[in-house]
């Protein structure tokens, strides 16, 4: 089915006031969550509202959590995110972070123990707005499970890992907001797939049995498997190294077994973040950016190809077509997405 954006907005805004939030908190929950599907990436837009409206009720989620300021001392900022929504959190964090960047230059800045963070672009998006660089880790815990298996290993051992770097845009280019899953496909695009009944084209995924897999079954009928890391032993060292500077540096943890897993989302994550106004001349470093980026571009494709894309790209296209065409959406998932309402208490959704 197609949707518009401001159908799914009403329905996440209520469903978030339906779960005890504030209207400013459902509010930018909801345009993340809207902003996700506009953008081409389902996996972290509203269909992520059943396992929210789960894991309020389950108390692994807490709604009207600020960030909360754990260590400020100049260059470092680190909050702590009490299990709040991470789409809040860790918007106000780096909007603390882009304030003081004017002062340091630099900032490290930390966010441990917040809710699911959500799509991490759209933090680089932020960033690149305020004319900042920034570079993103996140790592996962408190999953039932880990679902990333390690290079060389079958059984999951990490979460999917995000990473995300972003540029501020140049007269003529721009921003490049590249943000990934550091596993060959995010975890939420298994559940989209499962949920269609669609298979990937490509064996991203391993069996129980460790055998490549394209079958989304794998990663949502027991005995699960695992997705399998991007880019074979630099993306295993990837994932890993993101585990490291996000689980360890934030003081959030790993998903080490000594851990807890309540079967929420919680999302640490370690950032920096830079004036570039600091390290070299604007002018010259706008000018620098467009050349390159115009260099890049000018890469013929191989014959029959579209012309290459930079990062971002692909999201802001998808996203003026959205708005003119409107959102995809599975009945399946819409279904899901619908119940999970009426579950938070939200009277009659459809009619939203
Ligand atoms: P993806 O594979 O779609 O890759 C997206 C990135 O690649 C973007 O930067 C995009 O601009 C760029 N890109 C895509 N096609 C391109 C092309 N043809 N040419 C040039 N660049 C191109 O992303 P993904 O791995 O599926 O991740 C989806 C989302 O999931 C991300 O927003 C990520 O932050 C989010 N995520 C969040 C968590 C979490 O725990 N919060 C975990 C994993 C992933």
């Amino acid at each position: 089915m197609l949707l518009t954006d401001a159908t799914l907005y009403r329905l996440a805004h209520a469903t978030m006031l339906a779960l005890g939030s504030t209207d400013d908190e459902a509010d930018v929950v909801a345009q993340h969550l809207v902003a996700a599907n506009l953008k081409g990436h389902p996996s972290h837009g509203v269909g992520m509202l059943p396992f929210y409206v789960d894991s309020v009720q389950a108390g692994t989620l807490q709604p009207n959590e600020p960030a909360w300021l754990l260590n400020d001392s100049g260059a470092i900022l680190q909050f702590d995110g009490e299990r709040g929504y991470g789409q809040r959190v860790v918007r106000e964090a780096v909007d603390a972070a882009i304030d003081r960047v004017a002062d340091t230059g630099i900032v490290l800045l930390t966010v441990r123990n917040s809710h699911h963070m959500g799509r991490i672009g759209s933090y680089g998006e932020q960033v690149a707005a305020a004319g900042k660089v920034g570079l993103f880790f996140v790592n996962v815990t408190d999953f039932p499970q880990p679902l990333v298996a390690p290079f060389g290993g079958s059984a999951a051992r990490f979460g999917t890992n995000p990473l995300c770097v972003a540029f501020p845009a140049g007269a003529s280019e721009p921003a490049f907001v590249l943000d990934f899953a550091t596993s060959m496909v995010a975890y939420g695009k298994t559940r989209v797939a499962y949920l269609a009944g669609q298979h990937f084209d490509e064996p991203v995924m391993l069996d129980a049995a460790g055998q490549p897999t394209a079958d989304p079954a794998a990663m949502h009928e027991a005995p699960t498997g695992a997705l399998r890391p991007i880019a074979a032993h630099k993306g295993g060292g990837l994932v890993a190294a993101i585990e490291l500077l996000a689980g360890l540096l934030s003081g959030g943890g790993t998903l080490q077994p000594g851990n807890p897993r309540a079967g929420g989302i919680v999302n640490n994550l370690t950032a920096v973040i830079i004036d570039p106004a600091a390290v070299a001349d604007t002018d010259w470093l706008r000018q620098e950016y467009d050349a390159m980026a115009a260099y890049i571009r000018s890469s013929p494709p191989p014959a029959g190809q579209p012309p290459l894309q930079l990062a971002g790209e692909p999201e802001r296209r998808r996203e003026a077509e959205a708005r003119s065409r409107g959102i995809e959406m599975s009945d399946n998932e819409w279904a899901a997405i619908v119940a999970a309402a009426r579950r938070a208490g939200v009277v009659n959704p459809e009619a939203l």
